[in-house]
């Protein structure tokens, strides 16, 4: 799976896959990663990527040529890229999307910067416009980073546990149950006695509870939408 993200920043994005399991992704050549910068397509002296808003506004916009030339590169390359745009006001990124897009061959990201990026820009190239959350942040290349992670996860071969991918949150809806590592006892804190007996059943029995307590008490929206009340 290949991923480009269009960015005026590169280097925010490149230190990321520099360790741990996207950097052994990229070795094992699980996933690629590239970079298009649209200041390499200004056709400005000046290298100029933004101007002011037509019709006033605080701020600057990313202007449309840059962009689109950026963009028209990535397809006359390969013409089935999924070009997705990062904005507050795209639809919010769901695991779901993670699994969907895994199975992608071409993944393209495209990180606004200043107060975001022409209309028009997005009207001729979007597959999709996804937020990651309901807030404002400088810039697009956080959330195109937690996009290529999250679907980079999914892609076969990239984690070594592949059961780890089942028993996560947002499986069957719900939240991970709380979970722990050794020591049994630490300070006045002890696990959960039942899970050191090696009743297998029972410890599922329990987790699932457990997981139906948090989801309720965390995120009341998912636990109303959960099928596994029981
Ligand atoms: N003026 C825009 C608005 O009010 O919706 C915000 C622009 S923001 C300062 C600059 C860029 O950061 C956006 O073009 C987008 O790429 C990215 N960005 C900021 N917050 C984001 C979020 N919650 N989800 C996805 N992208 C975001």
């Amino acid at each position: 799976m290949k991923f480009t993200f269009v960015t005026i920043f590169p280097e925010i994005i490149r230190g990321y896959f520099s360790a741990s399991i996207l950097n052994r992704a990229i070795s094992s050549n699980l996933i690629e990663i590239s970079f298009k910068n649209p200041r390499d397509y200004t056709k400005n002296r000046y290298k100029k990527v933004d101007d002011a808003m037509i019709g006033g506004g605080a701020g600057m916009l990313m202007t449309p040529q840059p962009l689109c030339d950026t963009l028209e590169s990535i397809k006359s390359e390969n013409s089935q890229a999924h070009i997705i745009f990062l904005s507050p006001v795209g639809k919010p990124f769901k695991q779901n999307d993670a699994k969907r897009l895994a199975n992608k061959s071409h993944i393209v990201l495209v990180a606004g910067r200043y107060e975001g990026i022409d209309e028009r820009v997005i009207e001729l190239y979007a597959d999709e416009i996804f937020s990651t959350g309901d807030y404002i942040l400088t810039g697009g290349e956080l959330p195109a980073m937690t996009i290529c992670d999250a679907v980079s996860r999914n892609i076969k071969g990239v984690l070594g546990n592949t059961q780890s991918l089942e028993t996560e949150s947002f499986e069957d809806t719900l939240l991970e149950a709380p979970s722990f590592t050794k020591p049994e006892k630490y300070l006045s804190k002890s696990t959960v006695s039942e899970f050191s007996k090696g009743n297998h059943s029972k410890i599922a029995d329990i987790k699932k509870q457990m997981a139906l307590c948090k989801t309720k008490y965390f995120r009341p929206d998912l636990y109303r939408k959960s099928k596994v009340r029981q």
